[in-house]
């Protein structure tokens, strides 16, 4: 976890660096204005808000402001420091009973380090009375406590908790940022890097995911050709269910990888060299740990589909928007330029208003999608839309 995972961010890397920097001389009693004790990171999705939320709390933790080296900076966004915490959202609705453990936390000193951090990914789901319940603790700051909220948005967020807050804005990472990050960080050469980089739409997970396996550049062309195989209903419903059944298995692939990971940290932290059985308090300690990581896997199980399948719809939008662009005849390059022929077939067998509805409708799946609708069938709904665009103008918005 360091800063240079951070693509295309200068400015805001910036701010958040001068205010660790400031945050330790606060702790020895001298001014420090770039530090304050509340945070909102914005960001449109795979911008990599999460990432400099979690770096930034793993810098102020780190004895070195954030060496990206030691424990504290390797296990901080994996939940293994005692004085970080993140509350990643499992539903569409952040509640108070989620959020009043937090503020207890916050009342407290910090264990090892000289702050405490809480992080919440997606603050803009936090609802009126769990918000409101998070004002008193911004409004009253505990001395070593540090809050960083994340959202897409400010106007995503009250006003009354922007006004509470400092705001550090990320912005797309641009095509070529991305790609230079491609070529140093993936080892790929310059073309894959370019693909790839203009394929993520300015998603850096997703660009890294596609410039380092091929079954994910796989499973995404398939995705693209999907359209071409909507004959009839039946048809949706089957190729929805392979374009769902890939993104399932990229998501709890990327799961197992992350709980086996947090298994071992949870492991490490209790049972000592030759140990092979824990007793009493420590046992009772280990299972209550245990209990709530479960818990905490499984939200970010479900999640995960939900992103995966966002890329499905999002991927979808770049097509049809590259089908605009030809319909319009537009000069500008297109997301899926290697796709420049089927791109033209599906140009001239729709009109520019069958391409703009299936564009609503896609943008329209991806709100269900994020307001808690069942993933499997916003797929199903997004190719019915796709095979036949006047079917959700017939349906009530
Ligand atoms: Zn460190």
């Amino acid at each position: 976890m360091s800063w240079s995972q951070v693509v295309g961010q200068n400015e805001a890397i910036l701010t958040l660096q001068a205010a660790v920097a400031d945050a330790e001389k606060l702790t020895r009693g001298e001014p420090g204005p770039a530090m304050t004790h509340a945070w909102l990171i914005t960001g449109p999705p795979g911008s990599g808000r999460s990432l400099a939320a979690t770096t930034f709390a793993a810098s102020l933790v780190c004895a070195e402001g954030g060496c990206g080296q030691c424990q504290a900076c390797r296990t901080a966004a994996l939940g293994g420091h005692p004085d970080v915490y993140i509350e990643i959202p499992e539903g569409t609705e952040i509640l108070l009973d989620h959020v009043r453990p937090l503020t207890q936390m916050a009342a407290q000193a910090p264990m090892s380090a000289l702050w405490r951090v809480i992080v919440i990914e997606d603050a803009d789901r936090l609802n009126d009375r769990a918000a409101n319940h998070l004002l008193k603790s911004l409004e009253e700051p505990t001395p070593h406590t540090v809050w960083i909220l994340c959202a897409p948005s400010r106007d995503d967020v009250l006003p009354t908790i922007v006004s509470r807050t400092r705001h550090v804005g990320l912005r797309t990472p641009d095509v070529e940022d991305i790609t230079q990050m491609l070529i140093q960080d993936c080892g790929v050469d310059e073309t894959t890097a370019k693909f790839c980089a203009r394929a993520s739409q300015g998603h850096i997970g997703r660009a890294r995911a596609l410039a380092t396996d091929p079954e994910t550049r796989e499973r995404r062309q398939q995705c693209l050709r999907a359209p071409l195989n909507l004959r009839d209903l039946p048809s949706c419903v089957s190729v929805a269910g392979e374009v769902f059944d890939a993104a399932s298995a990229v998501a709890d692939a990327r799961a197992d990888r992350l709980d086996a990971q947090e298994d071992e940290l949870l492991k490490s932290r209790f049972y000592a060299e030759g140990v092979t059985r824990l007793t009493g308090a420590m046992k009772r300690s280990h299972d209550s740990e245990a209990k709530e990581l479960a818990k905490d896997q499984k939200r970010r199980r479900k999640r995960l589909v939900v992103d995966e399948v966002d890329r499905v719809l999002v991927d979808l939008i770049g097509l049809f928007r590259d089908v605009l662009i030809v319909q319009t005849d537009a000069q500008i390059t297109l997301i899926n330029e290697e796709l420049r022929a089927q791109v033209e077939q599906m140009a001239a067998g729709s009109s520019l208003e069958q391409t703009v509805r299936r564009l609503e409708a896609l943008e329209h799946e991806r709100r269900v999608l994020f307001a808690g609708g069942s993933p499997r069938t916003v797929v199903e709904a997004a190719m019915v839309q796709i095979k036949d665009p006047s079917v959700h103008s017939a349906h009530a918005r």
